[in-house]
């Protein structure tokens, strides 16, 4: 049966411009600052009194700062000060939801974390959003100290749609339809910012990462879910019911992994971080099939454990050189776990991702930005995310 259903979130895609003067000011000085106010004028394209007006109101949301003079001889007239992004205010609070982990964060508007704590992840959908709720105002209180919070986000692996607030699905979790905003409102008041792991990901690369200052990025996500996220005119795309990027079923040539959803040979079954932990396994590699101990493994520089990981990545780069293909974007970020402790092996994954693409000249490959940090940044990215496109929102927030 064919169904037709209204979309959503047709002609709600946030636009690069959106925010106004504001958000340019704002995302300019993020990019470039601190900067006096007449390179900000001139990058963001804004006359000195748009300037003036919104590095005025921005500075008032404790959003901006004039940096104070450095030491020197007096000059004649009045001084260009110099403006950059005011962190010592606000934070972005934000879970991410994995497998074996809950990860909580809290970062600054530059996107630093400034705390994180993980929990194992134990029970179903109910039970993982009762410990979210009883954990996360202690992490708050504990770690805040006494900055305010502009929202908390929201983020997890598999099928997101940001607009309900809910994960359609998730395939290695069994969760289908949880409506993770909803039930979590209550707990901050604050807005709540829900989205997959992988274009939670795109943006912070692009705010913050190796994506700054591009706008085509395409964000490959490897764990025990593969996804990718899609920028294109520095905006994330969702797609039709918020699904573009869903590239874990792909199949792979001669593999016979079992997956969620039903068949046989998928990328994310053959790649899945709990896959390669029984290979390493069978492999009598390590006494249990653990992967965090075969990331120690390779850590150390154990040759069979780095070669598991060569394998994962010569499995990944076919997937990485037809998005690359089809999208032919400027950075290309393979998160994988292996690259982030390893990070020799990306010109493994290079040298792969270049014998599959038939787009020249290929565009950067790297692996992700944000270290041991991913998943507290990728949890908070949607919220400073928010803040950059839309920092007058802010105001409205505050007054009601
Ligand atoms: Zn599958």
């Amino acid at each position: 049966m064919l169904s037709l259903v209204a979309p959503p979130t047709l002609g709600r895609a946030p636009l690069p411009a959106e925010g106004g003067g504001a958000g340019a000011v704002l995302r300019t000085v993020l990019t470039g600052g601190p900067l006096p106010r007449a390179a900000i004028g001139r990058t963001a394209g804004l006359s000195p009194a748009a300037v003036s007006r919104h590095t005025a109101d921005l500075s008032a949301l404790g959003l901006l700062r004039e940096l104070p003079p450095e030491d020197g001889p007096p000059r004649a007239g009045r001084p260009q000060l110099p403006l950059d992004i005011d962190t010592r205010h606000h934070l972005a609070a934000g879970v991410h939801i994995g497998v074996p982990w809950l990860t909580f964060g809290l970062l600054d508007l530059r996107g630093r974390v400034v705390a994180q704590e993980r929990i194992p992840r134990r029970g179903d959908a109910a039970a993982v959003l009762r410990t979210v709720r009883a954990h996360l105002p202690g992490f708050v209180r504990r770690r805040a100290t006494g900055r305010s919070l502009l929202g908390l986000g929201v983020v997890t692996g598999g099928w997101v749609d940001p607009e309900r607030g809910t994960v359609v699905e998730h395939g290695p979790l069994g969760w289908r339809d949880v409506p993770v905003r909803e039930q979590l409102l209550g707990v901050t008041r604050l807005p709540v910012h829900v989205d997959s792991h992988a274009r939670a990901l795109a943006r912070a690369e692009l705010l913050f990462g190796a994506g700054t200052g591009a706008t085509e990025l395409v964000h490959l996500f490897v764990g025990n879910v593969v996804d990718a996220a899609i920028a294109t005119g520095g905006t994330v795309l969702r797609g039709r019911r918020s699904r573009a990027g869903d590239i874990g079923h792909l199949p792979v040539p001669g593999s016979t992994e079992p997956c969620s959803c039903g068949r046989t040979g998928c990328l994310e079954a053959t790649v899945a971080q709990d896959t390669v932990a029984r290979r390493a396994h069978a492999r009598g590699l390590i006494p249990a099939p653990d992967f965090d101990r075969l990331l120690a493994l390779a850590a150390r520089g154990d040759a069979v454990a780095l070669q598991l990981f060569r394998e994962r990545l010569d499995l990944v780069a076919p997937a990485a050189a037809l998005l690359i293909d089809v999208l032919n974007p400027e950075v290309l970020v393979v998160s994988e776990a292996g690259l982030t402790t390893v990070p020799a092996l990306g010109d493994h994954l290079g040298q792969q991702v270049l014998r599959h693409t038939r787009t020249a000249p290929a565009p950067l490959v790297t692996g992700a930005s944000f270290g041991r940090d991913l998943l507290a940044v990728a949890a908070c990215a949607g919220v400073l995310d928010s803040t950059y496109q839309r920092p007058m929102e802010l105001r409205t927030a505050r007054a009601g």
